[in-house]
């Protein structure tokens, strides 16, 4: 992982808010590329927000950054409080319960606890609904003893550039934020990021951006983001196959003339999902080749024919990620969205972490 590109994309993301500064995202352990060196990154980029989902997650996060503000988005579930007031993090309020358990122990603390209040604008996922934002507006008394660090809602559909739920949400958060008009206000995620000054309010939360993945996908527009990950593995074996001969398990694959066929140490266990079979490319020296068969468990088969034989070696590195294989891409083939992609790259693949430009 390039951690000079994920400074970049920080800062392209921070130069599109202008002024309004950016959270870090940095849940499911930094979107599977590892929660601590992402968020030290960005700490040295001016970061100094962060949203975890679990609690254990801002647990693992405080370690590393003792004076950060880590909010969890899961917000206050059963048994979690005494480790929140431990470890300085914030919760994510996302019902009166939960808002009313805080504030008990805040009282019982006697002092007040910082807090995060998320408001549902129609995501229908996490957050205040209607109904208990209307209690919340007329019992302001629910809020004593707490200090509301942010108020923030969620957008369903902000990748979708046709989509007019944005616009909705939008107005319906500016109403909400005129009845809660405390801390912080947030809305962005990375693609709300790039619809717009109307939705940067007080600060983002942009996340896959981060992680090279585009704002804007469905748009046609090139990606702004520089590529993030770097995932190889080597040609184990290289074998010619014949005109009628199959490939992999089901024999999806029948090859046409000819071809030779390079085998690559990394299968749907790695998390090369299962679903890149047949329609799935990785490269070698740049070059784009077609992955054939299906992917297994720990195996895929490439169709090397067009290279010549000096790229062709055992130990010869595949991109399977990369510059010349990027996430959206990659993760379009697979049927999925980047983070899915990403978050399930897994343990057999090496961690390292690059400072160099790349
Ligand atoms: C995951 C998440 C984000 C970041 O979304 P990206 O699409 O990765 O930028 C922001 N806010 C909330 C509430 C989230 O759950």
């Amino acid at each position: 992982m390039h951690l000079d590109a994920l400074a970049a994309n920080y800062r392209t993301v921070v130069a599109e808010l202008g002024a309004v500064p950016a959270a870090g995202v940095v849940k499911a352990d930094g979107y599977g590329l590892g929660a601590v060196p992402v968020a030290k990154t960005l700490w040295s980029e001016g970061c100094r927000r962060f949203f975890v989902a679990r609690i254990d997650e801002g647990i693992v996060l405080r370690a590393a950054l003792p004076t950060a503000e880590i909010n969890v988005f899961d917000g206050l579930l059963p048994g979690t409080a005494g480790d929140m007031v431990a470890h300085d993090l914030v919760p994510v309020i996302n019902s009166l319960e939960q808002l009313q358990a805080w504030q008990r122990l805040a009282i019982a603390a006697d002092r007040e606890l910082p807090t995060g209040l998320h408001i549902d604008t129609g995501m229908r996922r996490l957050g205040l609904p209607p109904d208990e934002c209307d209690q919340l507006a007329d019992r302001p008394d629910l809020l004593t003893g707490l200090g509301v660090r942010h108020v923030i809602s969620h957008l369903a559909s902000a990748d979708v550039s046709a989509s007019p739920q944005s616009g909705r949400q939008l107005a319906l958060f500016c109403e909400l934020r005129r009845r809660f008009p405390f801390g912080a206000a947030s809305l962005a995620n990375s693609a709300g990021v790039f619809l717009g000054s109307a939705y940067h309010f007080d600060f983002a939360r942009p996340g896959i951006s981060l992680y090279g993945g585009s704002p804007y996908p469905d748009s046609g527009r090139p990606n702004p983001m520089r590529s993030v990950v770097t995932a190889e593995a080597p040609i184990i074996q290289v074998r010619w196959a014949g005109p009628g001969e199959t490939v992999g398990y089901g024999a999806t694959h029948t090859v046409a003339s000819d071809a030779r066929i390079a085998t690559v140490p990394v299968g749907y266990a790695d998390g090369f999902l299962r679903s890149s079979s047949n329609v799935g490319l990785a490269a070698i020296a740049g070059r784009l080749v077609p992955i054939v068969g299906r992917v297994s468990m720990d195996l895929i088969t490439i169709d090397v024919t067009a290279l010549e034989d000096h790229h062709l070696y055992p130990g010869a590195p595949v991109e399977l990620l990369g510059r010349h294989r990027p996430v959206d891409d990659v993760a379009e083939r697979a049927g999925t969205v980047p983070h899915e992609f990403l978050t399930h790259l897994g343990n057999r693949f090496e961690r390292r972490y690059l400072t160099e430009p790349s």
